[in-house]
């Protein structure tokens, strides 16, 4: 009789900038490996609706951080239904609009936001079995994930698989990820930065199922090694 593959059992880290086709393929393996997922940046771009609902100014950390810290954020970890509640209110298409995108890097810099977000995070992925992705996960959040994966593509690529996501013109979507890249690199706390055991990818030049087929195999040399 046929057995089905075990689910993965282990953490998946993939970090990366925007437009290198992080969460689909993310979402995808998690299918694929029978896992959990769990996308961070949709924490992130949740707690930075609070903050302009709130209505306070982002470069003020401390009213920001008041505003944070009494925001409820829950997410779904179901890759086959991935959804974002702020106050028991489901913010899927809000986290997107081009506002949120605008000030998500501005909250995401703020240290406390930072801290109480990766301890939820933390908590979620609680035993394993998940794909987590985002932009510290490797160097920060879960440090012995493996695989630990860091994708990569040229801007152009970037630029033009965003602008098609989104119904955007390149150009304006080309400025916006240089701007965010720029702001999440450069801030003091636990900056976009790839980990030096981390396997880089570059998705230039990959369709999605041949990212996904590559990460499937890390992921099950993981498991047979740990066997
Ligand atoms: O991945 P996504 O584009 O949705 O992330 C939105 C923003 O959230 C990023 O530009 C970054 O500022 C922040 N982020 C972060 N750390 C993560 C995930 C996202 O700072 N682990």
């Amino acid at each position: 009789m046929h057995t089905p593959p075990a689910p993965f059992t282990g953490v998946v880290a993939l970090d990366g900038p925007s437009g290198t086709g992080k969460s689909t393929v993310a979402r995808q393996l998690a299918q694929r490996l029978s896992a959990r997922y769990l996308d961070t940046g949709a924490m992130y771009r949740a707690a930075t609706v609070a903050a302009l609902r709130a209505g306070v100014e982002l470069d003020d950390s401390v009213a920001v951080i008041g505003v944070v810290e009494l925001a409820k954020i829950e997410i779904s970890t179901d890759p086959t239904a991935v959804s974002v509640h702020l106050d028991g209110e489901a913010v899927d298409s809000e986290i997107r609009s081009p506002g949120t995108t605008a000030a998500v890097s501005a909250v995401s810099a703020v240290p406390a936001v930072r801290a109480q977000l990766v301890a939820a995070q933390r908590e979620l992925i609680g035993d394993g079995g998940i794909v987590v992705e985002g932009r510290d996960i490797g160097s920060v959040v879960w440090p012995t994930a493996r695989p630990k994966v860091y994708l990569t593509a040229s801007p152009e690529a970037r630029a033009g698989r965003r602008a098609g996501e989104l119904g955007a013109d390149v150009a304006t979507i080309a400025a916006d990820i240089a701007r965010r890249d720029r702001l999440d690199s450069n801030r003091a706390a636990s900056p976009l930065t790839q980990s030096p055991d981390a396997i880089e990818l570059d998705t230039t030049d990959l369709e999605i199922g041949e990212v996904v087929d590559r990460l499937v195999e890390l992921a099950n040399a993981v498991t047979n090694s740990a066997d």
